[in-house]
């Protein structure tokens, strides 16, 4: 579809949208990483400096490749976050290099880890100030997923957390977990509103349970949070920003 095809679609769209929502939202939940802050391009840099630690073995696009089939593997076991990757990257080094590879790089794994997990907290523009603008009048959720501690750091560092009502650190944002969330804000679906950066784990369970969801793409995505193209759906908005929300709901 061409790109001034969608966007029409969505103008329509949206008129509907912006209607209902006026009228119902009373709950609006953010996804954090890559939504309020940078995250992935940390994980991206970090990969990179993984994989040319494996040239003596493996060419650098082969050892991502067996870095992600090593973390898809193990993500019902590890869950999401940095020291569930850290473990990854071990395993990797140890599967590739068929148990020959120096502790030395092992070492060097942990040691990206450790600095993955003291990066700064860098917000994506506009974020404060759309916070700001919607404080009061909504209640304000994040909904974030990875190591409790990890998330929390983060929450803590970018100085956001007087803006929200609830912090909630999941495991996964699944259909159910939105339930269990949306339960335990005494909220119905109609009420509402997630917006992130991912369509597997920001919008699309979040559809499914008839509730309302923005989508704002950011740059780089994990390539496990890939998912088809964009649905049309009358509960769904695509947003350029985040500050873009505030045409259609304050
Ligand atoms: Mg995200």
């Amino acid at each position: 579809m061409s790109f001034l095809g969608r966007n029409t679609i969505l103008t329509f769209a949206g008129i509907q949208y912006k209607n209902n929502m006026k009228n119902n939202i009373s709950v609006i939940a953010f996804d954090a990483d890559d939504t309020l802050w940078v995250n992935e391009p940390y994980f991206q840099e970090t990969e990179q400096k993984f994989c040319a630690l494996l040239e003596a073995y493996v060419p650098r696009h082969i050892a991502a490749q067996e870095l992600f089939k090593t973390e898809m593997a193990n993500l019902h076991l590890y869950g999401y976050g940095v020291k569930g990757f850290m473990l990854c990257m071990i395993e990797t080094i140890d599967r590739v290099s068929k148990g020959k590879a120096s502790i030395a790089l092992i070492e060097a794994s942990i040691a990206l880890g450790k600095e993955l997990l003291q990066k700064p907290i860098v917000l994506l523009d506009q974020v404060a100030e759309t916070l700001q603008s919607l404080q009061g009048k909504y209640k304000l959720v994040m909904a974030t997923k990875g190591d409790l501690l990890d998330q929390e750091r983060k929450s803590k560092q970018s100085g956001l957390q007087s803006y929200f009502h609830h912090i909630e650190i999941m495991s996964d944002k699944k259909e159910g977990d939105y339930q269990k969330l949306m339960n335990h804000l005494d909220c119905r679906p109609d009420q509402f509103l997630m917006i992130g950066n991912s369509l597997k784990s920001d919008v699309l369970p979040v559809l499914a349970l008839d509730a309302y969801a923005a989508h704002i793409p950011y740059h780089t995505t994990w390539a496990h949070e890939h998912t088809e193209q964009v649905p049309e759906h009358p509960r769904l908005m695509t947003l350029n920003a985040i500050q873009d929300i505030l045409n259609y709901i304050s």
